[in-house]
């Protein structure tokens, strides 16, 4: 269970991403409050202790709603769940809801370096109605390649926002493997992880129909 769940579990709180946030630097996503905390002393990643930003380090957090929308796909009753939680907190409180500006999903955008106050998770599935894009996930079977994974259901949607790095998450999730061991190609040509859907289908996919065929290889778990 524990290894399954890495792609979508924080490191800080070994719970499921909740708001979840990546550094722009290195790519490592946290929930927003547990990175936003850690940062208040540490200008580092805790996963790979990459200088985040010379002096303010939630400059390069931003919200990753394709990201969140992942983990809520894969973990059932998780959004019902945490929104309950927030009506409660918010009930308790007499509170009205402060909920974030859409389209600028920057953590530290406030001047006074504060983050937002809560991230709208009614919205989270706002990129359901987002453009899609249709995939085929084809396995490249190479004569290194011992490993019997192999996905069950290769074809996917999602959102033109997602990047190849999202789509490598799920790929591990589902094939319960760890992600250095999942490469994406298109044409034998290895993707990088900050490529997104709509980025790929234009250069690569364009007036071509539905799905986008795109490989994935499994590279040998010993090392
Ligand atoms: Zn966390
Ligand atoms: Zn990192």
């Amino acid at each position: 269970m524990k290894e399954l769940n890495e792609h979508i579990v924080c490191f800080l709180c070994a719970g499921y991403f909740i708001d979840a946030t990546t550094i722009t630097e290195c790519l490592h996503t946290f929930c927003k409050s547990c990175i936003v905390k850690y940062l208040q002393t540490s200008k580092y990643c805790p996963m790979c202790n990459t200088k985040i930003h010379e002096t303010q380090p939630l400059l390069n957090l931003k919200l990753d709603r394709v990201m969140q929308d992942i983990v809520y796909k894969l973990v059932p009753g998780l959004q019902h769940s945490e929104e309950k939680r927030i009506r409660e907190f918010y009930q308790s409180r007499g509170l009205d809801r402060v909920t974030q500006p859409s389209g600028d999903d920057t953590v530290g955008g406030d001047p006074m370096g504060l983050p937002y106050s809560t991230f709208d998770h009614s919205r989270a599935h706002y990129f359901r109605y987002d453009e899609h894009v249709s995939l085929c996930l084809e396995k490249l079977s190479s004569s290194k390649d011992k490993s019997k994974a192999v996905l069950q259901q290769k074809y996917v949607r999602c959102s033109v926002r997602a990047q190849i790095r999202h789509l490598r998450r799920v790929l591990c999730h589902r094939l319960g493997l760890s992600l250095q061991h999942v490469q994406i190609l298109f044409d034998n040509e290895p993707l990088p992880d900050h490529m997104t859907m709509k980025q790929l289908w234009l250069s690569r996919w364009f007036g071509k129909p539905a799905p986008l065929l795109l490989h994935y290889s499994i590279k040998d778990k010993r090392r």
